[in-house]
């Protein structure tokens, strides 16, 4: 089945989510846990978790992604900023217990000039801090562009992370489209070649998300400057290979274009006709 879906606005809560993405024709969405820009977050309402939990049974919704802030950067050299980002993941994987066995995405941070060894010892630190054996959740390492000093850049920055992790079976990986193409992923003209390298680093076992983004700069600009589908240096025909691919195709795909609610909705429809619903062959 096409997993689907789009980012969506967490305010009005799990319920208002689930009922704007069925009406959009998602079976998926990803949210920010609170504020994009950090900060407190309100309890959990949880009758909206109890309704919300019986619409996703009921509608098909079966995994859903919530984006940490932007501003948890687990690796800052700033100890504050490191704390902060700490206290935050506690929380987020705590409150996500309550929607089990879902999936929880970070952007592993930038090291701002300490070096990427001093930045990956970190980011373990916060790690090693936050799982624990009985959680449900999968939490995801995003692939970055490399703008700044942004550590996950490449799919060797990433396996070093799983590799300083304890409880690294918690741990996946979600791929941005726009983010491995700005890093130097040729996606675009070498879709296997960039998956056996992904599968030989860190293991296709652990992709469990897709952000599918088209790029409003060229290959390797560093930039991470989104586009919509088919409106970038990516293109349709390269989201068609992506969405059918052999070691993708059962992933959720989760879009985070520069959208209004109208726009998901087309770019929803448009990736549906795109899906060789026929093509129901095993991953890699
Ligand atoms: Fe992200
Ligand atoms: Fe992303
Ligand atoms: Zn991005």
């Amino acid at each position: 089945m096409f997993k689907i879906g789009c980012h969506l606005s967490s305010s009005k809560g799990y319920v208002h989510m689930a009922e704007e993405a069925l009406s959009i024709g998602a079976n998926t969405f990803q949210f920010f846990t609170r504020n994009p820009r950090g900060g407190s977050v309100k309890e959990l309402d949880e009758a909206d978790v109890e309704k919300f939990l019986k619409i996703a049974g009921e509608n098909g919704i079966d995994v859903i992604l919530a984006h940490a802030p932007y501003t948890l950067n687990g690796c800052s050299a700033d100890e504050k900023i490191r704390a902060f980002a700490l206290s935050v993941m506690q929380d987020d994987i705590r409150r996500l217990e309550k929607t089990p066995g879902n999936l929880y995405n970070f952007h592993p941070g930038s090291h701002v000039g300490q070096g990427v060894d001093t930045g990956i010892s970190y980011i373990c630190d916060m790690l090693n801090a936050s799982l624990f054996p009985e959680m449900t959740t999968t939490v995801l390492l995003e692939t970055m562009a490399g703008k700044g000093s942004e550590i996950g850049r490449s799919f060797e920055e990433i396996r070093r992370i799983i590799d300083g992790t304890e409880l690294s079976d918690k741990l996946g990986v979600c791929l941005d489209t726009c983010h491995v193409y700005d890093a130097g992923y040729d996606i675009a003209g070498e879709l296997d070649k960039v998956l056996e390298e992904f599968d030989k680093i860190i293991g296709l076992e652990r992709l469990k998300a897709i952000h599918i983004n088209d790029s409003k700069n060229p290959f390797g600009s560093h930039k991470d400057r989104h586009e919509k589908i088919g409106q970038g240096s990516l293109g349709t025909a390269v989201f068609e290979q992506v969405i059918n691919h052999r070691a993708l195709r059962e992933l959720p795909f989760y879009l985070e274009t520069p959208n209004e609610i109208e726009g998901y909705a087309e770019e929803i429809k448009l990736l549906k006709s795109l899906y060789n619903l026929r093509a129901d062959v095993p991953r890699l």
